[in-house]
C-alpha cells in the first residue's frame, strides 16, 4: 500500500483517485479551489441549467460504460432526445442536416454531387505514406476530397476542440484512423470490418448522455467515495524529492504553507497550471516546460433564453456547427434545451453558442453586450428569432481545450522521461490524454 498524493480535482483527478483507492491506496487528493470539478461546472439560474464546459457525454467503449458502472453513474446517465441524431451544418447561410444513411446521403445538399462522388471514390484511394506529423486537414482531403474537408471535418474540430483540422496531428487527434489506412487502406472498409469483428471495443449502441442536474453531478458521482480524502482550497506550490519519496508542498484557504510526505504523486493540473507548481528539484526540469506548453485558445459560451414562439426554427436536432468558408462569427450553436430535459423553464428554449477559438480568438474576449450581440444578429438570421432574449449568460475561458497538435507527442514524451528520472511522479490530465470525458475517466 502506498500513500498517492494526487494534485486537482478535475474528472481525470478523481478517476485516477478512485481507481488508486480501489487498488488499496492511502488517497490524498489536493484541489486548489473551493469546489471539485475543474472546467467541468453546472449552474441552474432563473430555470435555466447551464454546463460551463462539457455539455454531453458519449459513450460508445465498453471500458467507459465500466468506468461509470464502478463509480454508479451509469444509472444516473439520462440519454439526448432522439432528435439529437440530427446534426446540421450551416452552407449558403441556411441550415442543412447531415445525413446518417445512404439514402440521406444523396438527397442531402451537404456537399455538391462533385463533392459527394469524391468522397464515395474513398475506397479506391490507395494507402499513402505519410510522415508521422501528418495533419487532419491533409488526411481528410487526401481520403475524401476538400469538400469533406471544409463542410465536414473543419466545423466537427470547430465544434469538438474549437481549433482547424489544419493546426491538429492526426495521430494525436485521431490515432484510429491512421491506424485503419494503414492496416486496410480504406476508412470505409477498415470501419466495416471493425463493427463486424469480435474484439470491437465499442458498444452495440452508443448513448449521448448527460445527468438531471448537468454534467457537474458526474463529478459528485466520482467524488462519492473518497470524501476523506479530497482537500479543497489545498493549492500545491512546491515538490521536492526527499530519499525515494516525494515531498508535496502546499498551502491552505488560510494561506497556511504545509509540507506532505508521500510514495507517489500524480499532478493532473491542466498544461497552462504547470508552472504555478516550483518543480525545480526534479530530475529533467527542461521537461516541465514542454508540458506547460500546450496550445490553448480562448473560448466563449453564450446562453441565450427565448421565448418559445419567438423561434421559427423547431429546433429539432443537436444543434449547428459552421464551415470556415461560411464566414460567419459564430462556431455553432447547441440545442441545449432540445437535447436535454429541464434546461429551460416552460416555454422558453435554451441555446449554447460557442464563440473564438483558433477561427477568431479575440472575439471571445469581446465585452458582453458586443459578443451576446454578435451572437443574436447571427442566429436571428439563421434561426429567425424574432423577439429579445430572456436570459443571457457569458461563459468565457481564456484556456479552454488543449490542442492534439503535433507537440502533444512531445508532451507525452517529456511527462515519460519525468517518470522515468523521477520514479514515483507522474503526469495526467487532458492535455496528455486527450479532452474527452471518456478519455480522461481513462486516464489511470
Ligand atoms: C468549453 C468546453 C466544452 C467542452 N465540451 C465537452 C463535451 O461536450 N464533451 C466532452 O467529452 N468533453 C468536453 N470538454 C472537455 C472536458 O470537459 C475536459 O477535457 C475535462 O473536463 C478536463 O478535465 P481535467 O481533470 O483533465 O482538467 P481540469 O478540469 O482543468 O481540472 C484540473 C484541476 O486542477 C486544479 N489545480 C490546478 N492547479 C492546482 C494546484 N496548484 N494545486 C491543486 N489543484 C490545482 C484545478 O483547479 C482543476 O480543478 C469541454 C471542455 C471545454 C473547456
Amino acid at each position: 500500500m502506498k500513500r498517492i498524493c494526487i494534485i486537482g480535482g478535475g474528472i481525470s483527478g478523481l478517476s485516477i483517485a478512485g481507481e488508486k483507492k480501489k487498488q488499496g491506496h492511502l488517497i490524498k487528493l489536493l484541489e486548489s479551489e473551493n469546489r471539485l470539478g475543474g472546467v467541468i461546472q453546472s449552474k441552474r439560474t432563473k430555470g435555466f441549467l447551464l454546463d460551463y464546459s462539457a455539455n454531453t457525454l458519449n459513450i460508445r467503449l465498453k471500458k467507459t460504460r465500466e468506468l461509470l458502472q464502478d463509480c454508479d453513474a451509469w444509472d444516473a446517465c439520462i440519454d439526448a432526445n432522439s432528435a439529437a441524431n440530427k446534426r446540421m451544418i450551416i452552407r449558403g447561410g441556411k441550415l442543412i442536416t447531415l445525413p446518417h444513411s445512404l439514402i440521406s446521403f444523396f438527397s442531402s445538399s451537404f456537399l455538391s454531387l462533385r463533392g459527394k462522388l469524391r468522397m464515395l471514390a474513398e475506397p479506391f484511394i490507395s494507402r499513402s505514406n505519410q510522415p508521422d506529423d501528418e495533419s487532419v486537414a491533409s488526411f481528410i482531403e487526401r481520403r475524401l476530397g476538400k469538400e469533406a474537408l471544409d463542410y465536414a471535418a473543419n466545423p466537427f474540430l470547430a465544434g469538438i476542440y474549437a481549433s482547424k483540422p489544419e493546426s491538429l496531428n492526426l495521430n494525436q487527434a485521431f490515432p484510429k484512423l491512421g491506424e485503419i489506412e494503414k492496416k486496410y487502406r480504406s476508412l470505409f472498409l477498415g470501419f466495416r470490418k471493425i463493427k463486424k469483428s469480435k474484439e470491437n471495443p465499442s458498444l452495440e449502441k452508443a448513448r449521448l448522455v448527460s445527468f438531471p442536474n448537468g454534467m457537474e453531478e458526474l463529478i459528485i458521482k466520482l467524488s462519492d467515495s473518497l470524501h476523506d480524502q479530497i482537500f479543497l482550497e489545498h493549492s500545491v506550490q512546491r515538490i521536492s524529492p526527499q530519499n525515494n519519496r516525494w515531498i508535496v508542498t502546499f498551502k491552505n484557504h488560510k494561506n497556511e504553507e504545509t509540507d506532505e510526505v508521500f510514495d507517489e504523486v500524480i499532478s493532473t493540473i491542466p498544461s497552462h497550471k504547470i508552472h504555478s507548481i516550483d518543480w525545480n528539484e526534479v530530475q529533467g526540469l527542461n521537461n516541465i516546460s514542454t508540458l506547460a506548453d500546450a496550445q490553448h485558445y480562448p473560448l466563449a459560451l453564450v446562453y441565450l433564453g427565448f421565448k418559445k414562439e419567438d423561434i421559427s426554427h423547431p429546433l429539432d436536432g443537436f444543434g449547428f456547427l459552421v464551415p470556415e468558408v461560411e464566414n460567419l462569427k459564430i462556431l455553432g450553436t447547441l440545442f441545449s434545451s432540445t437535447l436535454f430535459p429541464n434546461r429551460a423553464p416552460d416555454g422558453e428554449v435554451l441555446l449554447t453558442t460557442f464563440v473564438g477559438g483558433e477561427r477568431n480568438p479575440a472575439l471571445a474576449n469581446l465585452p458582453t453586450s458586443s459578443i451576446s450581440n454578435l451572437v443574436q444578429n447571427e442566429l436571428s438570421q439563421l434561426l429567425g428569432i424574432r423577439g429579445e432574449p430572456t436570459f443571457m449568460e457569458v461563459k468565457r475561458w481564456p484556456n479552454a481545450i488543449p490542442l492534439p497538435d503535433r507537440q502533444m507527442k512531445e508532451r507525452k514524451r517529456a511527462a515519460e522521461n519525468l517518470s522515468l528520472l523521477n520514479p514515483g511522479l507522474q503526469f495526467s490530465g487532458s492535455f496528455l490524454t486527450g479532452v474527452s470525458l471518456p478519455n480522461c475517466l481513462d486516464a489511470s
